[in-house]
């Protein structure tokens, strides 16, 4: 295919740096709605025309020009992004629509301090605008001096036939659903980032208009993408399409964020409720949205913004990206520590944080502004602030919520720039911090004895400072306005979160009555935490074992304050995921043993390897299956990688002490592979001379094994029921499959019916049954598993007092007919009226 072209070039209108267009923090631009291009940090402080021709358009702002090139082409020149709101402040025009100009000639001389505090960035588009999709077969990189060479064009050319015929550089697209819960949110974008390491493939996911790299979470977030949109990836390069089949695997498996099947969370509701306050407080009262539960009395105490001055002016290039390399680094080691130490929802929002660390976005952008003569605080504070404003742009409440995230990364970094200690604040008692916003490093750093609560007049309930503050059990309101930023030091308050009510300097009579439901909500906690301890039996006496999913250590430690029994389900694909190669045996053993002392004396059940299927690891090279939850996952896989499973086996084996950690194999369908397991296992416990192998139970998660379940159980020693899977398989329906959630559910009477065939084929050969799907948790479900013969339950650690409540007050007569009922229901929803209307056998 040929056709005349006509090369055009444009030479760089500033000294600058330039910025690939997908870079620059506003969707027109970056997502090339007004044309290709790039764009330039300006670093001089007028606008040079890039090549001959007539100005068409000068924008009334100032701010922008078109000019018409000699060989027709149209190109747009605009500076920075968002200064039309500077309503042509700082702008002077040097040309008028309709002048001729040569390269060189002066367009528009601009303030470029002014417009650089002003606007959202500073980032020029250079963009050909031209509907006749000429092609740019040059751009410049990196710096450039005014009146370089800046791009090269090609007019008329069609659009690169050879290029196209390229295998290496062909392009893959594919649409897939968003089947995580809350979209891509902050961690599963740090997983599509990660997976994307071992490729070289350039990966854009597109969501409508928005299109994202997706090697960078930050812009990942900003595509806005929910649960059940569909979103394009496009993957081109050598290896285009091995990066777009693990993106794809990634996504479809919901990244352990797809609702499982029942395992909706359960709210505890607690009888003893503050009544909304009267007419007169609500006159005094402030509203807010709550962010974590909870009631507190305390005195206001206002924690001032952390507006630390930047320095502009820098060191030399090399001594800048030193000091921000070294701050990045402190940060992170900070950053780590904290995720070691904290609770599960701290460790998984400092590893977001620390995955925003390494964005390449992020990490570029400040590059290049260090580059471009800045300092390191404020290339970094700049580089950020980019993406807090593509953020903050989208139309999606939790996505705006993320920037939060950013701008608290902005703050630690510039405190290690500045060198400044981390420190406790010092606060008076019970205090209710009132602040414009808090940050969750902020909240992290409290002396959390002396905190009551929290109002924030911005922020948003999804946060990550929420989050982390429900699970500190600190009451807090956020989204107040601006309102409780008025209230005094030390004046006196309610806090409801609850209620949504904020008091201030309440009547003494009101606070007492506040004070009697915060005692009373204590005594009531503090019963069930101590209940919790006490070892779980039915009201007519039947032992059920309580237990906990686990999927790390810090897992383990809550669930031994929730009162767990043991662990049902140690998950240790944990241990797999994420990274680049698989953990050697001693790495597994310590953290097996980890977990086996954070639960003393108590049954620890861990599972075997269950990857594959919706669980890809990406240095553990898989064929390409069309249907991988048909295919080699689980035991099937694990059987094919013996060394591996012999490595597993024997971190395992060598948990003290011998007996307390139980080996679980998933996705059993066959006898053979417990056979195969088990002569593996005795292999392993004849080498290390070990006098008895520990218990080797199975899970059922096929109607194979559910419906053979009596021939399994001569060879296993326990069944532990995964109705997540086995929900799936029963039903025909993919457990991730957004569209079809609401019918996907564990209670259906099939599923019911092969929890009634495994508990039977167990019981033929005297062997427990257990659940560690999710439907063991829910309230609904409790009865009728126990009515069907299953002793142990194994769920969230949370859950665990509450399920202990339930299982106490049943009566296993009462839970027998409770379960025959429901088998003979014709569908779920009619076996959960059938649960909740259950009165008989349960005291409440
Ligand atoms: C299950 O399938 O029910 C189960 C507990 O395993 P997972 O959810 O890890 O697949
Ligand atoms: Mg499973």
């Amino acid at each position: 295919m040929t056709s005349a072209t006509v090369s055009l070039t444009l030479y760089s209108p500033f000294d600058g740096v330039v910025i690939p267009l997908d870079k620059v923090p506003d969707s027109v631009f970056a997502e090339r709605m007004m044309g290709d291009g790039l764009a330039i940090h300006p670093l001089s402080d007028t606008l040079l025309a890039p090549c001959d021709g007539v100005v068409t358009a000068l924008h009334a702002a100032g701010h922008a020009v078109t000019l018409r090139c000699d060989v027709g082409v149209d190109i747009l020149l605009h500076i920075g992004i968002e200064t039309i709101a500077l309503n042509g402040e700082g702008f002077t025009a040097q040309v008028q629509e309709g002048q001729r100009v040569t390269v060189g000639t002066p367009l528009i001389a601009f303030a470029l301090d002014r417009v650089a505090l002003a606007a959202r960035s500073l980032a020029t588009p250079i963009l050909v605008v031209d509907g006749s999709s000429p092609m740019i077969v040059m751009r410049a990189e990196g710096r450039v001096r005014a009146g370089e060479r800046l791009m090269t064009i090609e007019v008329g050319s069609p659009v690169g036939a050879s290029d196209q015929d390229d295998p290496c550089d062909a392009l893959y697209s594919r649409t897939i659903a968003i089947p995580m819960r809350h979209g891509i949110h902050a961690r599963p974008a740090a997983r599509i980032s990660a997976a994307l390491k071992p490729f070289s493939a350039r990966v854009t996911l597109h969501n409508g208009a928005r299109a994202a790299d997706a090697r960078s979470s930050v812009a990942l977030l900003a595509l806005g993408a929910r649960r059940g949109e569909m979103v394009r990836i496009d993957a081109e390069g050598p290896d285009a399409q091995a990066a777009l089949d693990a993106l794809c695997d990634l996504i479809d498996s919901g990244m352990g964020e797809a609702d499982p099947p029942g395992s909706a969370p359960v709210d505890m509701e607690l009888p003893e409720m503050l009544g909304p306050p009267d007419a007169d407080v609500r006159a005094g009262a402030l509203r807010g949205v709550r962010a974590s539960p909870g009631i507190a009395i305390g005195i206001a105490h206002r924690l001032e913004p952390d507006d630390r001055p930047i320095q502009h002016k820098s060191g030399s290039t090399a001594e800048e990206r030193a000091v921000l390399a070294e701050a990045v680094s402190n940060t992170r080691d900070h950053i780590a520590a904290l995720a070691g130490e904290g609770s599960d929802i701290q460790r998984t929002i400092m590893a977001a944080h620390l995955g925003i660390l390494e964005d390449p976005v992020l990490l570029e952008g400040a590059q290049c502004l260090i580059q471009a003569g800045f300092s390191a605080g404020y290339a970094w504070h700049r580089a950020l602030m980019d993406q807090v404003a593509v953020l903050t742009a989208v139309d999606d409440a939790r996505t705006r919520e993320r920037a939060a995230d950013l701008m608290d990364l902005d703050r630690q970094v510039r405190r290690a720039i500045d060198g400044e200690p981390r420190g406790e604040r010092t606060l008076p008692d019970n205090t209710i911090l009132i602040t414009d916003d808090l940050l969750p490093s902020q909240l992290i750093e409290l002396p959390l004895a002396r905190v009551a609560g929290f109002c924030t007049a911005k922020g948003g309930p999804t946060s990550h400072v929420a989050i982390l503050a429900a699970g500190m059990g600190l009451p807090s309101l956020v989204a107040m306005g601006p309102a409780p930023l008025d209230i005094a030091n030390g004046t006196p308050l309610i806090l409801d979160a609850d209620g949504g009510w904020l008091e201030v300097d309440p009547l003494q009579s009101r606070v007492a009555e506040v004070s009697d439901v915060i005692a009373a909500r204590h005594r009531q906690r503090a019963a069930a935490q101590r209940d919790a301890e006490i070892p779980c039996r039915t009201a007519d006496g039947r032992r059920i074992e309580i237990f906990a999913n686990l999927g790390s250590v810090a897992d383990a430690e809550h669930a031994a304050r929730q009162g767990a029994e043991g662990a049902g389900l140690v998950r240790t694909e944990f241990l797999f995921l994420d990274r680049q190669s698989a953990p050697d045996e001693k790495e597994q053993h310590a953290v097996y043993q980890a977990i086996a002392n954070a639960l003393p004396g108590r049954p620890i059940i861990a599972r075997l390897l269950d990857i594959g299927g919706d669980k890809p690891v990406p240095y553990f090279a898989t064929a390409r299956e069309d249907n991988p939850m048909l295919g080699v996952r689980g035991i099937r896989l694990a059987l094919q990688h013996p060394d591996l499973l012999e490595c597993q086996l024997r971190a395992m084996t060598a948990v003290l002490p011998a007996g307390q950690l139980r080996i679980m194999i998933p996705m059993v369908s066959m006898v053979d592979e417990i056979r195969q397991v088990r002569a593996l296992l005795e292999r392993v416990v004849d080498a290390v001379g070990m006098e008895q192998a520990p218990q080797l139970g199975i899970m059922v998660e096929t109607p194979a094994a559910a419906a053979t379940a009596g021939l399994l159980a001569v060879e296993a020693d326990f069944l532990s029921i995964g109705t997540n899977d086995l929900t799936q398989y029963v039903l025909a329906i993919d457990r991730g499959n957004a569209g079809l959630a609401d019918r996907v559910d564990p209670l259906h009477p099939a599923v019911l019916r092969m929890i009634q065939l495994t508990c039977e084929g167990a019981a033929e050969h005297g062997r427990p049954v257990g659940i560690c799907g999710g439907v063991a948790g829910d309230p609904d479900a409790l009865p009728l598993l126990i009515g069907l013969g299953v002793t142990e339950l194994s769920m969230v650690p949370t859950m665990i007092p509450e399920a202990k409540a339930r299982a106490r007050g049943l009566y296993q007569a009462a839970a027998r007919d409770l379960a025959e009922a429901a088998l003979r229901c014709s569908d779920a929803r009619e076996v959960r009226a059938l649960a909740r209307a259950f009165e008989g056998g349960v005291r409440r």
